[in-house]
């Protein structure tokens, strides 16, 4: 697609490997809308505050109309008095790994080239650790979401990816695949456009709450979050939370239960915080222990795109 007729944006969009989200063709830009190119298709995207909102609609839990007028999504809009919570109450979640892992990444994605292009599934906000990448002028970041943000450069859903195959080095999904309804369809579409080589790191809870309200649909096992990626080689994987967040994140929800309004759930909450923050340090302890990733918050997966599929019967030998 041409460039000069490219609406300016906030954000720099490679516009080299947009695509159709539905039909994989090229699309044009039409009167501050996206257009297929594909005579058959010939789908219409709009465009919000400059923010291509590339999704299928008809396959998608989202709508047009839930990014029109740049409604909020995901990310509901909370009261001062929730945000100051969130900034002074010491948190119950620590990441034992991200920035080290981020480290890691960035580090095999620039092995033999001077840059890579990521793409960001769940980017609208910057998630723990990331500074490392978004620092490193060396990585062109393709942040999207379901929801806009601070960092979205555009809408997409990880059901339809709205990229050509192959198009990026690099694709990351911090603690988004418990908030997809497939997430094995959307680690397909992670496998289509990465190139061949191509990495992937997944973050993905395994003992937490529901978080995320109406949208949070499933958990995995250490194992059962290495077969979502068994199409890649594995490089790295682990926990990213141990039990003691688990236990954090159970003493939080277990008091907040008893309330019957939304006033004493936010209370109980912040005696949650208050009473088990200390919990998640004892999992400097037994973070390496076998024991751990069996009430383990997290795990997390860094891969490689492979031809090799792990059959299931080697996940259960090699997992046990
Ligand atoms: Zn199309």
């Amino acid at each position: 697609m041409n460039n000069e007729h490219m609406p300016v944006s906030k954000k720099s969009i490679p516009w080299d490997i947009v695509s159709c989200p539905i039909c994989l063709a090229r699309v044009v830009h039409q009167d501050n809308a996206i257009v297929c190119s594909n005579p058959v298709c010939r789908k219409t995207y709009p465009v919000v505050d400059e923010i291509p909102v590339l999704i299928n609609e008809e396959s998608s839990v989202f709508s047009f109309d839930d990014f029109a007028a740049n409604k909020t999504t995901y990310f509901q809009k909370r009261g001062w008095l929730v945000e100051w919570i969130n900034r002074n109450v010491p948190s119950i979640s620590h990441n034992l790994v991200a920035r080290q892992n981020y480290k890691r990444l960035a580090e095999l994605a620039l092995e033999g080239n001077t840059s890579a292009r990521i793409l960001v599934i769940g980017g609208s906000i910057i998630g723990q650790g990331f500074e490392i990448l978004s620092e490193n002028s060396a990585l062109e970041l393709v942040e999207t979401d379901v929801s806009f943000g601070p960092r979205v450069t555009m809408i997409c859903d990880a059901h339809d990816l709205p990229f050509v195959d192959g198009s990026f080095d690099v694709v990351i999904a911090q603690a988004v695949l418990e908030h997809v309804v497939d997430p094995f369809r959307c680690v397909s579409e992670f496998y289509r456009v990465l190139r061949d080589d191509g990495l992937i790191y997944a973050e993905t809870p395994f003992m937490q709450q529901v978080h995320g309200g109406k949208y949070d649909f499933m958990r995995f096992t250490y194992r059962g979050h290495r077969r979502l990626f068994r199409n890649f080689e594995e490089i790295q994987a682990g926990i990213t939370g141990g039990p003691g967040m688990s236990l954090a994140w159970s003493w939080q929800y277990f008091l907040r239960s008893y309330a019957k309004s939304a006033r004493a759930q936010m209370y109980l909450t912040l005696l949650g915080r208050f009473t088990g923050f200390y919990l998640k340090y004892f999992d400097y302890f037994f973070k390496h222990t076998q024991a751990a990733y069996d009430a383990a918050s997290g795990f997390y997966f860094m891969g490689r795109k492979s031809k090799i599929v792990l059959s299931d019967r080697d996940l259960v030998r090699y997992y046990s």
